[in-house]
């Protein structure tokens, strides 16, 4: 499959068009950023490290029953994955608190819930992807009430998923972020990265952070804690 035109470059990966117009290439960079574009680096050998991450993590959810985009890993960094709409939501889920949870709520990082929690934002850089509710979503028609049940219970499930897979590899999972998609056949499919950038993983024994919040709070070693990842999950 060859690489047509270039249709979307975002922070972390560029997107081409394949001559299927149902598939397209994903290609991952190193180039990272935080806090909404205002901190920017590259983290070397990250591309390669979340595309298979995220091949990994996509081949055990069809497994599973959970359908997603991924078709084929073509390179290191290279991945053939279907054509979606994606829904202009993120979907959060977290089993321990960090991050903005912990600072709007004046949680403790670590402090870990009773129940995972789910949490939806609104996908808009401009107005830095602000918290959405259900009743948001419906009223601004972006999925109907059909469509957001299916997302969450995949998410819950994902999580499930996710977790143990992670725990026999010594990583807890805190949070991580996902994204769904639309067909065009209309059924609703997993699609996005499932990656240290878009997960927060710590050693289970040692507590050690092994995902980009070393980049975001400079931490040091932050090839390092992607490598690891990468190590742990994937030999
Ligand atoms: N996350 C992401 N993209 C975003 C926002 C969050 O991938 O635009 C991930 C983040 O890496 C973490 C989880 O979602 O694993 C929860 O992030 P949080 O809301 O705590 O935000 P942050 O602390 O990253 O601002």
């Amino acid at each position: 499959m060859k690489k047509l035109e270039l249709v979307y470059e975002g922070k972390a990966k560029k997107v081409y068009k394949t001559d299927d117009p149902d598939l397209l290439i994903v290609d991952y960079k190193d180039d990272a950023t935080a806090f909404n574009g205002e901190k920017r680096g590259i983290i070397s050998g990250k591309g390669s490290v979340n595309n298979r991450m995220t091949n990994h993590f996509m081949r055990l959810l069809a497994a599973a029953g959970i359908p997603n985009h991924y078709v084929e890993e073509l390179s290191d960094r290279e991945t053939l994955v279907k054509r979606v709409t994606i829904f202009p939501l993120e979907v959060i889920i977290r089993n321990i608190a960090a991050g903005s949870f912990s600072k709007r709520y004046g949680l403790k990082e670590g402090t870990v819930f009773r129940k995972p929690t789910l949490e939806f934002s609104y996908k808009n850089d401009a107005l830095g992807d602000p918290l959405i509710n259900a009743s948001h979503i419906f009223a601004m028609n972006l999925a109907v009430p059909e469509e957001l049940a299916l997302i969450r219970e995949y998410s819950f499930k994902i999580n499930d998923l996710l977790k143990s897979t992670l725990m026999e590899c010594g990583i807890t999972l805190v949070d991580f972020k996902l994204e769904f998609g639309k067909a065009p056949d209309g059924t609703i499919i997993l699609a996005d990265e499932i990656s240290p950038d878009t997960c927060r993983f710590w050693d289970t024994k040692t507590g050690e952070k092994l995902d980009k919040d070393r980049f975001r709070q400079d931490l040091g070693n932050v090839e390092g804690a992607y490598q690891e990842m990468a190590r742990r999950l994937l030999g």
